[in-house]
């Protein structure tokens, strides 16, 4: 008998375990291949002298497709993941900046509104830049996210580029889609209409709680509260495309989750609006970090509890590479031209890496005014170079966390690092809430197949 060990079959480095609250059964989740099944007492048994079983053991197959066994190193194809990540090509992702400026002034803001609206001259090289990007990506698709300061003060450039750029797409016989962050003060009927012409499909719209708590923290620049128009708004526009609600959930804020959600529920029946909340713990940016310790806006202890709750529902998706700042394909671009690899960095001239008038893909490091600060956000794809990441039993869904992070800040784990049985039960509870029907003992819960 050649043994599964014999044959190369190991225990998988990435299961997390926890005993589910019925006793029955213990809950495994692989964080590399993507899985989170439920475990009978034999099949946990098996699965602990599992190099000693026959190599033909039916438990084998069974374990493999779970990935909470694998004959190869698992840890060497993330690093493959990793790099390969960084030449990628799903189409050309910008972030465009029309205007630093912002009617808001919000304490936990990572910016600084300090400048005017994009020119002329800029707005040509921006279109010069995304075509020299489709050239040389070879890509036809092109995604455009409308940020700022706030974008709406600037929509006249909204509409001008959004012109060029979707006939660049259309050249090409590809697809221009695009979203925008606002902080939706200025999203009347006609903006809605501007946006809808733009053919942007994603709104987010910041809402940080009841109209009391929100005003406490979403003020117009010079003072005054906003609640009551965003609000107004949402109700009363007919707006074409789904708005996502940003709720900033701090330690003042996060008891009214649960009110602001279904307030944003009722206000999305009446207005027949396709409107979702979104919680979304504060904290991410050195001045964020720092003007939000200032007005008490940190919840280290909840962060976990929100994230949990997210990151159990995006399982399938963490692996190879962390965000677009990984790639040479996705870009931020600020009003005056500046190219960064993040929206973080958007105001921050220092973190940039070159201009749209300047830089040129087909040769990244020789047009890049400061190549050496390109090639550090690429670099930090799978943390090859933190030995603490690369044993971390995380790695597969964390891929060493933020790069604005890591680059600027310090290096973030997930929140949920030290909690893993909870992530877990998270987990097998979204399973268990897709995969309704009754389950024979002998069986697991899966999800592989999905
Ligand atoms: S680097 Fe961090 S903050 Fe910037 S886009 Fe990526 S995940 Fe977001
Ligand atoms: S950043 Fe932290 S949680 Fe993520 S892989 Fe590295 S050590 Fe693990």
């Amino acid at each position: 008998m050649t043994t599964a060990g014999e044959a190369g079959w190991h225990a998988s480095r990435y299961n997390l375990q926890a005993p589910m609250p019925d006793g029955k059964y213990v809950a495994i989740a692989n964080i590399f291949k993507g899985n989170c099944a439920l475990y009978t007492p034999i099949e946990l048994y098996l699965l602990s002298v599992v190099e000693e079983l026959d190599e033909n053991h039916p438990i084998i197959e069974r374990f493999a497709k779970r990935g909470v066994i694998c004959n190869f190193d698992e840890r060497a194809a993330l690093q493959t993941m990793s790099r390969a990540a960084c030449a990628a090509v799903h189409g050309i992702g910008l972030t465009i900046c029309p205007t630093m400026g912002c009617n808001f002034d919000c304490p936990y803001c990572f910016e600084d509104h300090g400048r005017g609206k994009m020119s002329p001259e800029v707005q040509d090289d921006v279109v010069a830049l995304a075509e020299r990007m489709l050239e040389a990506s070879k890509a036809t698709d092109l995604s455009v996210t409308w940020f700022g300061g706030e974008p709406l003060l600037a929509p006249d450039v909204i509409e001008s580029l959004t012109q060029r750029l979707m006939a660049l797409v259309e050249e090409r016989g590809g697809t221009y889609s695009a979203g925008v962050i606002t902080n939706g003060y200025l999203m009347d009927q006609a903006m809605v209409d501007m946006l809808e012409r733009c053919k942007v499909e994603t709104c987010q719209v910041t809402i940080d709680g009841l109209e009391d708590t929100h005003n406490a923290t979403r003020v117009l620049a010079g003072g005054g509260p906003t609640f009551e128009r965003i609000v107004a708004n949402l109700r009363n526009c007919k707006i074409p495309f789904k708005v996502n609600i940003r709720h900033n959930v701090h330690e003042n804020n996060r008891a009214e989750m649960e009110p602001l959600k279904e307030f944003i529920d009722q206000l999305a029946e009446e207005s027949g609006n396709t409107l979702q909340y979104y919680p979304a713990p504060v904290s991410g940016s050195e001045t964020a970090d720092e003007r939000g310790r200032q007005v008490n806006l940190l919840c280290e202890s909840n962060e976990s509890e929100v994230s949990i709750t997210q990151e159990s529902q995006r399982f399938h998706k963490g692996r190879g590479h962390y965000c677009g700042a990984h790639t040479l394909w996705s870009l931020g671009i600020d009003d005056a031209g500046n190219l960064q690899k993040c929206w973080e960095s958007v105001d921050k001239a220092d973190h940039s890496f070159g201009t749209a008038h300047d830089w040129d893909p087909a040769d990244p490091f020789e047009t890049a005014a400061h190549a050496d600060k390109l090639t550090s956000w690429l670099n930090t794809a799978g943390a090859l170079d933190d030995e603490e990441c690369q044993e971390c039993i995380w790695l597969p869904t964390c891929v060493g966390g933020c790069p604005y992070k890591r680059l600027y800040v310090e290096r973030k784990c997930i929140a949920f690092k030290d909690n893993p049985e909870e992530y877990v039960l998270a987990l097998a509870a979204r399973i268990g809430e897709e995969k309704s029907e009754p389950e024979s003992v002998e069986e697991t819960k899966d999800d592989s197949d999905e």
